[in-house]
């Protein structure tokens, strides 16, 4: 590698790797469109953008030697290249060239692709790769991949080990290849070493600009597996270090609201409880109960099953805050969550003389006025909403605690808005997607995590079946028999992915069908995403009530809905959900006395979609589920912090952890690495809190590139 001199700032130089791809040559406006497409907005996203697999196209085959049928790689001269319209075919252009190795003839055609013959100057060595078909006496190749040899240069598309990118319509491998091999030319090549040598020798991995080259165009697999390592290992440092930097920066604040003496008002709320807490929910709430007291500010994960009461737990915390004089917001992902929460919130609190209001953005003008006034002069105690409550006018009087629920659907950014609100609040995130505590702990580095591992007792666990499409009839026919006994039903239509508009089409056609069909004379209502916010609250409303049988609902009711009365929850064309999603759906029954049962109604293609199903089938515990989800899907899918983001599924709809997505390492694959990283930034942070030791101030700007973050200044990791 080209080492820069000692001292030598490499800033000029980040700026440079930072620039906008579409400055780069070869790429223009419109390419630089279809790059961002896939995540590539920089030279550094394209450089860190790993071939999503690669092609062995070194072994070259003498032509004498090409068989029917193989995929090969073939080196020789060009002898003779023509372009023609054959005469039977009209309007078809052929372009066919002859090449020679000593051995044999190979003849490669183009089809419709006439500018390929001033790619071809005759005499030249190229390299060709593609399958061989032996016809008419004949060793062709069809369309093949090829590359003309020039003195010295080396060979990029064929002739060697090839990446292949995950790429989008309008960008041809050949292009990506192109622009990789330009910007490891240009950059890659004299990018500064900024991993600290201790570190690169502790671990035996290769230095920055041989890793970019070898993880892109490698010589051999073994050095492209040593170049990913050293790839994976400098992110996952980079995002420890950010993580545990954040955590010291948190524990080293001291709160700006001290809450005063609530006396037994905690002990009244849970006293007054029509059940006992579990041990589970003791314990948390303990835990929390002991932050708040602490002089750091609360930043806490709460993670439980469906069902296992964090609600009661998240009251508490609120009821502490405003018996302790300050006022506390919790924020929700739906409308119809946010309401829920303010139904249960006031039932609960309100006895004890806590206010509740709700802040949703369906309000009418003035009744938002009213509860915005309520909030800003602290008549209001506790504030349950959606994002509404981080639109700009929402101010309040004394933010003590914020409590986000089901934080995987937020943005980093917005749960930032939110504490913004208050001077340093409590914070305490809530989410019904638990994962293994160990992985929690790395990724959630920054945050501490509370979890509720244990059921209110007495709950019969809800009965899971799959079923073939076939079977309908009797699934609607057991729905109509529950009904029949008393009983309501949910019926979940099938997911489609990209919009709300055609999700809610297909739960009012489904609906439709139902009443037109098995379910007729029952009373069945939809409920989705795009209803106004009345006619959802009055069928919330109606449901509750017990009157509606059948509700027919897109994912919004996922989260949180909560009517004990409800046994059935029939999910059609099941195999196209999450297993998490899936668990998730199937935690809205089985919330009151009455047996209850989830079917999911599909017709799976593969034999893992079976075993999908089967998984849910067998066991009730969230946790395992979410182990199964995270080997099947990654946990990116599971948590939002997608690390295969990019590629395909790169829509708005996409979860975001906000921590900066990670591009090269996987947290399931990786973890080996992620615990070394883990380790190595703590005793970094140890030794030098803010990274200002010379040997690891390339370090610290990374860190800045990478994530934004500055390292923390005079703060001991414990
Ligand atoms: P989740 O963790 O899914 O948000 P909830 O807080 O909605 O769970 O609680 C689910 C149901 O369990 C609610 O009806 C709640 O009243 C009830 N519940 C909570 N804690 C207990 C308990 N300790 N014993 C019995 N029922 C409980
Ligand atoms: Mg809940």
């Amino acid at each position: 590698m080209r080492r820069r001199p000692a001292g030598d700032e490499p800033t000029a130089e980040a700026a440079r790797d930072a620039s906008p791809i579409q400055y780069m040559k070869g790429v223009g406006p419109a390419r630089a469109r279809l790059l961002a497409r896939l995540g590539v907005r920089t030279i550094t996203d394209l450089l860190y953008r790993l071939p999503r697999r690669l092609e062995d196209r070194s072994h070259l085959r003498r032509i004498v030697d090409l068989l029917h049928g193989s995929v090969d790689t073939v080196r020789g001269t060009i002898a003779r290249v023509e372009k023609f319209r054959p005469r039977r075919r009209h309007g078809l252009v052929l372009v066919k060239a002859a090449v020679t190795d000593g051995s044999g003839v190979l003849h490669a055609v183009w089809f419709n692709q006439p500018y390929i013959a001033q790619q071809l100057p005759l005499g030249a060595e190229v390299i060709l790769h593609g399958r061989v078909q032996r016809q008419a006496g004949e060793i062709q190749m069809a369309a093949p991949e090829f590359e003309v040899l020039e003195a010295g240069e080396e060979t990029l598309h064929v002739g060697r080990i090839v990446p292949v990118y995950g790429s989008t319509e309008g960008l041809s491998q050949r292009v990506l290849r192109t622009l990789v091999a330009r910007a490891l030319d240009e950059y890659g090549a004299t990018a500064a070493e900024w991993l600290p040598e201790t570190l690169r020798r502790r671990h035996g991995l290769p230095d920055l600009s041989d890793a970019l080259r070898q993880a892109h165009f490698p010589d051999t697999l073994a050095a492209h597996e040593a170049a990913r390592a050293r790839l994976v290992y400098e992110e996952l440092l980079l995002f420890q270090l950010l993580l545990l930097g954040r955590k010291a920066a948190r524990e080293a604040e001291t709160r700006a609201i001290r809450y005063g003496d609530a006396g037994d008002l905690v002990a009244r709320f849970h006293a007054g409880l029509p059940y006992a807490l579990t041990g589970a929910q003791r314990r948390v709430i303990a835990e929390i109960l002991r932050d708040l007291e602490s002089p750091a500010p609360m930043n806490r994960l709460l993670q439980g099953d469906v069902g296992s009461g964090k609600t009661v737990v998240a009251a508490t915390a609120l009821l502490r805050c405003v018996g302790g004089g300050a006022q506390g917001a919790l924020m929700a992902p739906t409308e119809i969550l946010a309401g829920q929460h303010y139904l249960t919130l006031r039932a609960l609190l309100d006895p004890l003389g806590v206010g509740v209001v709700l802040l949703i953005g369906g309000l009418s003008r003035s009744a938002r006025q009213e509860t915005i006034e309520r909030v800003r002069d602290g008549r209001a105690d506790v504030v349950v909403g959606t994002h509404a409550l981080i639109e700009e006018d929402v101010a309040f009087h004394r933010l003590g605690l914020v409590v986000v629920d089901e934080q995987h659907r937020f943005g980093v950014a917005q749960r930032a808005a939110l504490r913004r609100k208050g001077e340093r609040p409590d914070v305490l995130v809530m989410t019904a997607t638990p994962i293994p505590r160990t992985l929690a702990l790395t990724l959630y580095g920054d945050l501490d995590v509370s979890t509720l591992d244990e059921l209110p007792p007495g709950r019969a666990p809800v009965r899971t079946y799959a079923r073939p499409c076939s079977r309908r009839p009797q699934v609607y026919a057991f729905v109509r028999e529950q009904v029949e006994a008393g009983r309501q039903a949910y019926v979940v239509c099938p997911l489609i992915e990209e919009s709300d508009k055609l999700q809610a089409e297909a739960a009012t056609e489904l609906a439709g069908r139902l009443r037109d069909g098995p379910l007729r004379g029952l009373r069945v209502e939809v409920l989705h995403g795009r209803m106004k916010v009345e006619e959802r609250d009055r069928t919330m409303h109606a449901l509750r009530a017990g009157a509606i049988d059948a509700l027919v609902a897109t994912t919004v009711i996922e989260v949180g809905i909560d009517v004990p009365n409800a046994t059935v929850m029939v999910i059609e064309d099941a195999d196209r959900f999450g297993l998490s999603q899936l668990h998730q759906l199937r935690g809205r029954v089985g919330r009151g006395a009455h047996q209850s049962y989830c079917i999911l109604i599909a017709d799976p293609a593969t034999e893992q979609g079976r075993a999908r199903l089967q998984a849910l089938v067998e066991t009730s515990d969230g946790f395992r589920i979410a182990e199964r989800d995270i080997e099947l899907r990654g946990v990116g899918e599971l948590i939002g912090l997608s690390p295969r983001a990019g590629d395909d599924r790169e829509h708005a709809g996409l979860r975001q952890h906000g921590l900066g997505d990670l591009r090269v390492a996987d947290l399931i694959r990786d973890q080996a690495w992620l615990h070394r990283a883990r380790q190595d930034a703590a005793a970094l942070l140890r030794v030098d809190p803010g990274l200002r030791r010379p040997e690891h101030r390339r370090l610290g700007r990374a860190l800045a590139a990478r994530f934004g973050a500055a390292p923390v200044e005079n703060v001991e990791v414990g």
